[in-house]
């Protein structure tokens, strides 16, 4: 054999420093996968994936050419699995999905961070405080409802709305924003406000509250409906809030928000009332966004727990979504309904909520659903919103699509591709134990 020439050596050569630098980065990559010392999770409770693409169409601006981006276009990393316990099928409700988000584990539906046997599974909220971190919560349903109560309490059934309540009290939950007054008796607040805890029942009380501790009830159930009071913003200044206060944590925080009512209005089939909240949890989604540029320790990580209602965007075989009348109404379709029902110039009343001129067949529809009250004038209501959108439905519970994660910030890049609900909490457990 002869010489090697020089430019096959030169090849080589190049070869093994494309190579090695190729590993060095891939190390170097894996070292340095950013620890966030704050994690925002937020849960759009059945955010499945027709309700993200049926929100950037909403949000089109009809006058420009192309169709503009949306918060979740931005940040869209990967989906995720939703199946819960096998004892429960394939269907996951609330209780099961939040489960399976706040610790990591499988559970049956209605499981409150409880295994097949009621024994408490470790949230991460408990582990974050070992850590040393600061814990809230933002939702727009009562605080005690499903997905909040899994990640601060343990219960065998979601059910027992009393008891979660009471357990919040021991678990070292610094900030609780949301709605659920019902549940928190007088004698529970003064409880709260023993162990440190302001508590709030005005939303507006917010902007002057200072509190590291902080309990706020803004309504008996449910915060208002987004589309019926759109200068509010709950949830948005509650995450605000939330940030201010928990920031203030030298070794940082996680907080979960929450845009609860989507599923609400997802149950109901009412496009344009889901269409508002997507709205409200997008803003809040915004906040959480620019505070991850401002603070690249955090990361922030978005998803949704399952689909309801089976919407679709588009429907009876028809190439179209209209997406005016959900901007033009003023008001949920209920709220609509409920005025209709005790007034005598109804008609004219609905025509200018809905924003829209009323065809000859509507009115007629209208008319005949008016005698059977309240109820039947919602029921009409919602049709004629979905024929007017052509939105469909396919029935009135949760669905068991994959949904979609969003991310951003620091450990953002380990969400990427597909994964389990679980897997999504076992990372974050991982991220958490890796801070000293
Ligand atoms: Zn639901």
């Amino acid at each position: 054999m002869g010489q090697v020439s020089t430019p096959i050596i030169a090849l080589i050569t190049a070869c093994f420093t494309v190579i090695s630098f190729g590993l060095q980065a891939s190390t170097l990559a894996q070292v340095e996968t950013p620890t966030p010392k704050n994690i925002i999770i937020m849960i759009g409770d059945g955010m499945g994936p027709a309700y993200t693409s049926a929100y950037r169409y909403y949000k089109d601006n009809p006058s420009t050419n192309e169709v503009e981006e949306t918060v979740f276009d931005r940040l869209l990393v990967g989906t995720s699995s939703t199946y819960p316990a096998k004892e429960s099928g394939y269907i996951t409700d609330s209780a099961a999905a939040a489960t399976a988000l706040a610790t990591g584990e499988k559970s049956y539906n209605g499981a409150i961070s409880v295994n097949a046997q009621h024994q408490p599974l470790t949230t991460l909220f408990e582990l974050a405080y070992k850590q040393g971190k600061k814990t809230g919560i933002a939702v727009t349903s009562q605080v005690n409802h499903a997905t909040p109560a899994a990640f601060i309490s343990h219960n065998e059934s979601r059910r027992n709305y009393e008891q979660i309540a009471k357990s919040y009290l021991k678990s070292n939950t610094d900030v609780i924003l949301g709605g659920g007054q019902r549940y928190f008796p007088k004698s529970l607040l003064q409880q709260f406000q023993s162990q440190g805890y302001q508590t709030l029942t005005n939303i507006e009380q917010l902007s002057s509250s200072s509190s590291k501790k902080v309990l706020g009830l803004f309504a008996d159930v449910q915060l208002p409906w987004a589309i019926d009071d759109k200068q509010a913003q709950y949830l948005t200044q509650m995450t605000q809030h939330a940030l201010k206060t928990l920031e203030q944590s030298p070794r940082g925080f996680v907080l979960l928000v929450e845009g609860s009512l989507i599923d609400w209005a997802g149950h109901d089939n009412d496009i344009a009332t889901a269409m508002h909240e997507l709205d409200e949890f997008a803003s809040a989604i915004e906040v959480a966004e620019q505070y991850v540029r401002q603070n690249p320790q955090t990361l922030l990580l978005v998803t949704a727990d399952h689909s309801t209602g089976g919407m679709t965007v588009a429907a009876n075989g028809e190439y179209q979504w209209r997406p005016e009348i959900l901007k033009s109404i003023a008001a949920t379709p209920q709220a609509i309904a409920t005025q209709a029902a005790s007034e005598a110039n109804w008609l004219t009343s609905v025509q200018s909520q809905l924003g829209i001129q009323l065809t000859e067949q509507e009115l007629a529809t209208l008319k005949v659903a008016y005698p059977h009250g309240e109820k039947a004038i919602h029921k009409v209501l919602k049709k004629l919103i979905d024929v007017r959108s052509n939105t469909g439905w396919t029935g009135n519970g949760h669905t068991g699509i994959d949904v979609q994660v969003f991310a951003k910030g620091a450990g953002s890049e380990l969400f990427h591709g597909f994964q389990d609900n679980t897997e999504i909490a076992q990372k974050l457990f991982r991220l958490i134990q890796q801070q000293n």
